[in-house]
């Protein structure tokens, strides 16, 4: 099939999809979103995937099972449309880096989450906090050999390699995907990821909201405009 003018979308969730909440379950999906999605990505010949640091166990909590492809916990975990997994299943966290980081949240008054393929401190309610709760995650991961994802009032700990950016060149990979023109709408930093990875592969990356130093050669202003773009509701 000729894809030469084929677009492929890849959507960051929070942010991006939802507006940010004070925390991860406090966001309001709005009640048609999975549909407008599904609808979206069967114009598109589901060259839709969302990629989120949430587990995709957790996407699916807010968004059910819509017939979208996916990637979730920053890239390490995947899959496609028909709900099959793809790539190998991602390990978990050593025990005693997520009891550190509970305890830690425990005593300075910190928002922490297990997730299924990493740790995450909130700072939203104390963004005072926000310094020292980086350089104690450093440490942690440091210490256990792992990576650090930062965000929005939030660090989180994480198995190395997983990154947004592999996600997309993974999908792009699949006969789904293969030959579009990817672009990706993500808020964050994790998200500048996914914007090389599309440029890259000749696309290109939609920042929402204003981000210095992106990669992003579009933005669009909040989610709002997102929806707007996509012409999603
Ligand atoms: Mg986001």
């Amino acid at each position: 099939m000729c894809r030469k003018h084929a677009v492929a979308l890849f959507v960051d969730f929070d942010g991006t999809m939802v507006e940010i909440a004070a925390g991860p379950d406090d966001i309001s999906v709005p009640l048609n979103l999975a549909q407008a999605l599904e609808a979206l990505a069967a114009r598109m010949d589901n060259r839709l995937a969302v990629i989120s640091g949430r587990s995709l166990l957790d996407i699916k909590r807010h968004l059910g099972a819509p017939a979208i492809a996916r990637a979730g916990s920053h890239g390490a975990e995947m899959a496609s449309g028909d709900g099959s997994l793809l790539g190998p299943q991602p390990l978990e966290l050593p025990r005693k880096a997520l009891d550190a980081l509970a305890e830690y949240a425990r005593k300075e008054g910190l928002r922490f989450e297990a997730k299924t393929h990493g740790g995450a401190l909130h700072y939203r309610s104390n963004p005072e906090r926000g310094s020292d709760a980086l350089s104690f995650a450093t440490d942690i991961s440091n210490s256990y050999g792992l990576a650090i994802k930062t965000g929005k009032c939030v660090v989180e700990v994480v198995q190395k390699g997983a990154n947004k950016g592999n996600a997309v060149r993974a999908f792009m990979q699949t006969a789904t995907f293969a030959g579009a023109t990817p672009i990706f709408i993500g808020d964050d930093v994790t998200d500048e990821d996914g914007f090389t990875a599309c440029k890259e592969l000749g696309g290109f990356g939609i920042c929402v909201g204003n981000r210095d130093d992106t990669a992003a050669e579009y933005s669009v202003p909040n989610v709002e405009g997102v929806y707007e773009w996509l012409e999603l509701f």
